[in-house]
C-alpha cells in the first residue's frame, strides 16, 4: 500500500529544523523551507530555488502541499467578493473580502459546515463536516489579501472569524493560524486587526483568556434571556447565559479588552421591552459594545428583521445607559455573502 505523504504544514519550523538534521543537514534549511511556506506562499517543492534539486526531490517524496483554490469568485454590486475555496479533499468553504472607505476585512472560515445549530444561520444547516487545518485558514486570508490589492490597490487590514463555522470549537487550529498570520514570517498582521466571533463556548472563552490572546472578541449574544436564546440557539442549554456571563468577567479581568456583542432584533422574538432591558442588564457585567446587525434571510420566512422602530428603541435603551451602539449594514446580500448566508449555494 502506497505510504500518505505528509503535510509539510502541519510542521512547525522546529519540527523542519530537526528533518533536515536527521537527513544530516544544516538546520537553516529549515527556516528556508518555512519561509517559502508561509511568507512567501509557494505551491510547489520546485519553486524553492535556494535548495539543491536533490534535496527538493527529496522533500516532494515525502511530503504535499496542500494548498487550497479560490474556485469561483463572485462580487457583489457593492465590491464585496465572495470566494468559494476548495480544499485539498474536494470540500469547499466559502470566505468574503468587505471592503469600506478605511478598510478591506477578510471575512474567513474555520470550519466546513458548522459544530453548532444557530436557527437563523444557513451554515447550521450543513451540519459540521471537518476542521479547516491553519494552513487552510491561512490561505484564505492570502487569497483575500491578493484579491484587496488587485480589486481595490491596498492590502488586506482587517480579519475576522465570521465565515463558515464556530471557531471555538476548532481552538487549536484558529490559534495556530492566528500565530502565522500575526508573525513577522507570516503575514505579520496586528492582533489588534482581527476579531474571533463565537456564539459563546464559556470554557474556550475562559481558555483564550487563559493563553493570553492578543484578538478582540466577539459574542454572538442574540438575548439575553436564556430561555429565549436556547430557542434560536439551542446549544446555548448547554452553554448558559450565566456561564457565558463568568466566562466574559474572567475574559475581562484577564485581558482587560471589552467585548463586542451581536445582536439581530427579530421580529416576535426579542423585540420587546424586556428584551432590551436584559440586554441592557447583561451589558452591564464586562465593558463592551453591541453591534446591531441587519438580518439576511435564509429563505424560509421564520424570523423576520424587526421594524427599524424596534431597533431604534434598542438603540435608545443601550445609549440611555452610556453602552456603545452600532448598526452594521449587510454587505454582499445579492451574493449570498453577508451574515449567516453563507452555505455553498453554488
Ligand atoms: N460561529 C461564530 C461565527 C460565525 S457567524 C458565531 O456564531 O459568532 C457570524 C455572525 O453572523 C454571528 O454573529 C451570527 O450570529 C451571525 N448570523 C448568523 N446567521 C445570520 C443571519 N442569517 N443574518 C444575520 N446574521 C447572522
Amino acid at each position: 500500500m502506497k505510504t500518505q505523504k505528509k503535510d509539510i504544514r502541519a510542521l512547525s519550523k522546529q519540527e523542519l529544523r530537526d528533518f533536515f538534521i536527521s537527513r544530516g543537514e544544516k538546520a537553516f534549511r529549515g527556516n528556508q523551507v518555512y519561509e517559502w511556506l508561509w511568507s512567501k506562499g509557494i505551491h510547489t517543492f520546485e519553486d524553492m530555488t535556494n535548495l539543491s534539486k536533490e534535496m527538493r526531490a527529496h522533500l516532494e517524496a515525502e511530503f504535499v502541499i496542500n494548498h487550497i483554490e479560490v474556485d469561483s469568485l463572485q462580487k457583489s454590486q457593492d465590491g464585496t467578493v465572495k470566494n468559494a475555496v476548495k480544499l485539498h479533499d474536494g470540500l469547499v468553504v466559502e470566505s468574503v473580502l468587505i471592503p469600506t472607505k478605511s478598510r478591506t476585512t477578510a471575512c474567513v472560515s474555520s470550519q466546513v459546515g458548522c459544530s453548532l445549530d444557530c436557527k437563523f444561520c444557513a451554515t447550521a444547516r450543513l451540519k459540521r463536516m471537518r476542521n479547516l487545518n491553519p494552513d487552510e485558514i491561512y490561505d484564505q486570508v492570502v487569497a483575500i489579501d491578493r484579491e484587496s490589492r488587485l480589486y481595490h490597490d491596498r492590502p488586506l487590514s482587517n480579519i475576522v472569524f465570521m465565515g463558515m463555522g464556530e471557531p471555538l470549537m476548532n481552538y487549536k487550529n484558529v490559534l495556530a493560524s492566528i500565530d502565522k498570520i500575526t508573525q513577522d514570517e507570516g503575514l505579520g498582521m496586528s492582533p489588534k486587526r482581527i476579531t474571533l466571533s463565537t456564539s459563546g463556548v464559556p470554557k474556550m472563552i475562559k481558555k483564550l483568556a487563559d493563553d493570553e490572546v492578543k484578538f478582540h472578541l466577539a459574542v454572538s449574544l442574540h438575548s439575553a434571556i436564556q430561555e429565549t436564546r436556547e430557542q434560536i440557539m439551542p446549544f446555548a442549554k448547554n452553554f448558559t447565559l450565566d456561564d457565558l456571563r463568568e466566562s466574559l468577567e474572567y475574559w475581562y479581568e484577564k485581558t482587560k479588552r471589552r467585548i463586542t456583542y451581536e445582536y439581530v432584533v427579530w421580529k416576535g422574538i426579542n423585540d420587546q421591552q424586556h428584551d432590551i432591558d436584559a440586554l441592557v442588564q447583561f451589558c452591564k457585567y464586562v465593558p463592551c459594545k453591541v453591534n446591531l446587525i441587519e438580518y439576511n434571510p435564509i429563505d424560509d420566512g421564520d424570523f423576520q428583521q424587526a421594524a427599524d422602530s424596534c431597533v431604534d428603541h434598542y438603540i435608545k435603551a443601550l445609549e440611555h445607559n452610556r453602552i456603545p451602539v452600532t448598526v452594521r449594514r449587510s454587505r454582499g446580500k445579492d451574493i449570498d455573502a453577508a451574515c449567516g448566508q453563507l452555505a455553498n449555494k453554488q
